[in-house]
């Protein structure tokens, strides 16, 4: 018996040090893959990103944090911890950035940009639900014209539709129906969007948008605030809203409609109703909301794209609703409209002429 326990004990130590020697090799495997991951992730575009945001990020990192410590105490904690891993990624990403600053400088028009969080000072910050996200800022590498231009690819907030928000920040009932039916004082804080025809998301088509749309108003000397610079940004329509508020001058919110007529682009109008007009901060805001909605549309229609109707169709937004500056929801089209690369960038060539015919450009 006892024999018996020695023997089973002598294997047992064997296979332990073998187990041992297989997690050793295992480990030296890893440290090689995770060296050579990081060389191949630091492309040119990455490179530049990286290394702004690593001159930027502070502020904005601890608006967050804070903010989150006095709602929430424990997802801070949790919070905290993916923002300190994410802090070394970058750090371990803009070494290699630092070595190849000036070749990537010149390859991307992107000069300089930072993330910017939602500030819980901000005026209607408190409204909103998700913010736990961040909007990125690029500036033309030169000839910057200092008109900073948000713009917002609709949707994209994963766990957007499982929270509501006030329509109206005085609590009021929406005055029209699209997405919330009129009368209701909540809507989602971020919907889903549809998806078209082909089985592309809404979502997926406002970024290439988005994307396309910073290209070419960089170009034109404009500062872009990508509101979502990925496929997903936990910002709700209000925290979205109140970060263009504060830092832009105009706020361009890309969707395409859920009809299936390929009806042509149009943009949603402040509805003609005198207690809606007359709420602020839609009051102060709501006739240049109209100027740069029409801008869009006569740039949108004097580059070949079909315009649905006279390009207006009234919609009580959550967006308009908190706009205190320019700013406008453009349809681009439906589910059945094209979105090929070619239609996007003549689609961003329309709508950086309507920007440039609205500040007198
Ligand atoms: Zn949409």
């Amino acid at each position: 018996m006892r024999k018996k326990l020695i023997c089973q004990a002598i294997i047992l130590a064997g296979i332990l040090a073998a187990c041992g020697t297989n997690n050793k090799s295992a480990k030296v495997d890893e440290s090689k893959v995770s060296v050579e991951s990081s060389v191949a992730s630091s492309d040119g575009r990455e490179a530049t990103d990286m290394k702004v945001v690593k001159k930027n990020v502070t502020s904005s990192k601890e608006d967050v944090t804070t903010q989150e410590s006095t709602t929430a105490p424990t997802s801070a904690a949790a919070q905290t911890a993916t923002e300190a891993k994410k802090e070394s990624e970058k750090q371990e990403v803009s070494q290699s950035a630092e070595e190849s600053s000036k070749k990537s400088e010149e390859a991307t028009k992107a000069k300089e940009a930072g993330e910017i969080g939602l500030d819980p000072n901000w005026e209607y910050a408190s409204f909103s639900k998700i913010h736990s996200g961040s909007a990125v800022l690029y500036k033309p590498s030169e000839n910057g014209n200092g008109i900073t231009i948000a713009v917002n690819a609709g949707h994209g907030t994963k766990g957007g539709s499982s929270q509501k928000t006030l329509c109206h920040p005085d609590g009021s009932a929406k005055v029209t129906s699209g997405t919330t039916k009129a009368g209701a004082t909540t809507a989602v804080a971020v919907s889903e969007g549809m998806t078209f025809e082909d089985g592309t998301p809404e979502s997926t088509v406002t970024y290439e948008m988005a994307k396309v749309l910073k290209a070419e108003l960089l170009s034109r000397g404009y500062n872009v605030l990508m509101i979502r610079d990925g496929s997903d940004v936990q910002l709700d329509n209000i925290a979205r809203t109140v970060i263009a508020n504060n830092n832009a001058a105009a706020h361009i919110a890309l969707h395409w409609d859920s009809t299936t007529s390929n009806k042509g682009a149009f943009y949603m109008g402040v509805p003609e109703v005198d207690s809606y007009r007359s709420m602020e901060p839609v009051a102060s805001n709501w006739k240049k909301h109209e100027a740069l909605g029409k801008s869009l549309i006569n740039g949108l229609s004097s580059n070949g794209t079909k315009i649905f109707s006279k390009g207006r169709m009234e919609m009580d937004l959550t967006q308009t609703s908190y706009s205190t500056i320019p700013s406008i929801d453009i349809e681009l089209g439906d589910k059945k409209s094209d979105h090929g690369k070619d239609t996007l960038k003549n689609l961003s060539k329309g709508i950086a002429d309507g920007i440039d015919s609205y500040f007198g450009r």
